[in-house]
């Protein structure tokens, strides 16, 4: 049975670069039938915190990332870091060291003067302490290093990038568990991955390097080796590390500015990975078609314009009910007031063709639920005395006009072709009458929204003969 993980650290919000990987990990379980596991990587304690597990936990729930198990949190099983620590320290596979900081920083020093590579240099192995003569300080609380192995060469397959190795000498002893006992990212993770019969570790790029020291903590333990892939890095359009910059990094900045679930998904889905020239496709169709083959070994490029090309695709087709609800809230925070104007589904079929986020749906439905007058200026413009008597005749067939689009379009064209206007010439002052604004759905659609006794009431103050 394949199972994957979504392995965070609590550290921040739900970045779009960790939904990404925790995408592709979820279909791949998906896909296989396999489970998903959710497993908060919290050792870190300065910089983890309870609001950073909620907003990662909220946008995976958002995204619509289900999980099978979890979420397991490392800082509930320091028991089981230490037993299979102590496990490797019996196999001599690991040893205490009682190094202090600076004695660390002076041999690095020592390195770098000499010209080689700064790593630590194994002075606490057990027969190298002996020795040298040297006996635990007394009052220090050491920490526990890994004895990686001095010969040969680590070798694992990246199910992207291909086989890889690395030398061992490459490789220094390194800390395990820290004085405290907790353990460090690289040794917590090989437990977590055994204890939870991960079979695919599938995560980021910027943790390759991290795996031949991984294998080795697996070989060490005899423990079978889960499959490794490792994800591109998504960079901004310039090339240049994804930041603010580039757009929201956070996944729920999304929600925020108005985008829908189904197109942030689809587009995180294309970052890394491709289904031949694909680009619009289902939750369904991604766990179908998701293979490990083709996650891209180049980096991704995050593009804020086809995102919001997809958002604006996904509202397009979208259910109005539900866009309703997602922007009436928006409406009534700027001040419409829902209540005063007409249904907001019928409003939302006549915007959502031209949305590209539901935060420009408000806006622009805004106009119905905030009435506001027109300014002088529009007023002068286009409720000319030449144009005024053809909007009179147009009012009053409208009190006894069928309300229904068609039949409204019709009665605008009679009182067009009556008085030998042009359309425009019409339309405009009705939507500056009615919306106080030029820029409006069709004046039809408009006016069959509102309903007849908002139309009527709205044109009324206007229709006077002076
Ligand atoms: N906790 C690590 C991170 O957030 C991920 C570790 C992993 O997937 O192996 O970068």
């Amino acid at each position: 049975m394949i199972r994957t993980r979504f392995a965070p650290s609590p550290t921040g919000y739900l970045h779009v670069g960790g939904a990404r990987t925790a995408l592709f990990s979820w279909a791949y379980a998906r896909k296989h039938g396999g489970k998903f596991v959710l497993r908060i990587e919290d050792t870190d304690l300065e910089r983890s915190t309870e609001a950073s597990v909620n907003a990662i936990i909220e946008g995976m729930k958002w995204l619509g990332l289900d999980w099978d198990e979890g979420p397991f949190r490392q800082m509930q099983r320091l028991a089981r870091y230490r037993e299979v620590a102590e496990q490797l320290l019996a196999a001599d596979k690991a040893y205490w060291c009682y190094a202090s900081k600076d004695e660390l920083e002076q041999m690095r020093e020592q390195q770098r003067a000499r010209g080689a590579k700064p790593r630590y240099d194994g002075r606490w192995r057990p027969e190298n302490a002996k020795a040298a003569g040297l006996k635990p300080p007394a009052g220090v609380k050491p920490v526990l290093r890994f004895r990686n192995p001095d010969a040969g060469a680590v070798t694992f397959i990246d199910l992207v990038k291909g086989p890889i190795t690395v030398a061992n000498a490459e490789l220094d002893d390194l800390v395990i568990l820290r004085a405290d006992g907790v353990p460090t990212y690289n040794f917590g993770v090989v437990v977590d991955d055994l204890d939870m019969g991960i079979t695919h570790v599938i995560r980021g790029d910027d943790h390759v390097n991290n795996t031949p020291r991984q294998v080795n903590i697996f070989q060490a333990l005899d423990a079978p080796l889960p499959q490794f892939a490792h994800a591109p890095m998504i960079l901004g359009a310039d090339g240049e590390r994804l930041s603010k910059r580039h757009g929201a990094v956070s996944v729920m900045q999304y929600p925020e500015d108005g985008y829908l679930p189904e197109a942030l998904f689809n587009y995180l889905a294309r970052l890394g990975w491709s289904h031949g020239d694909a680009e619009k496709f289902t939750r369904e169709q991604f766990v179908e078609w998701f293979d490990l083959a083709h996650v891209s070994k180049s980096t991704a490029q995050f593009d804020m314009a086809k995102l919001a090309w997809l958002n604006h695709d996904y509202i397009k087709q979208a259910d109005p009910a539900r866009l309703a609800e997602l922007a009436g809230p928006r409406i009534e925070r700027d001040g419409g007031r829902l209540a005063d104007g007409p249904a907001l589904v019928e409003v939302v079929k006549l915007l959502k063709d031209r949305a590209t986020t539901l935060e420009h749906m408000a806006e622009a439905a805004m106009m119905f639920y905030r009435h506001m007058e027109p300014s002088k200026a529009l007023i002068a413009e286009h409720l000319t005395p030449e144009v005024m008597p053809a909007v009179r005749e147009l009012a009053s067939s409208l009190e006894r006009v069928e309300w229904q689009r068609l039949k409204l379009n019709e009665a605008v064209k009679a009182v067009v072709a009556k008085f030998g206007h042009k359309m425009p010439r019409i339309a405009m002052p009705l939507r500056v009458m009615l919306l106080g604004q030029t820029q409006t759905p069709s004046i039809d659609a408009v006016m069959e929204v509102l309903g007849r006794e908002a139309v009527l009431a709205r044109l009324q103050p206007y229709l006077a003969e002076s």
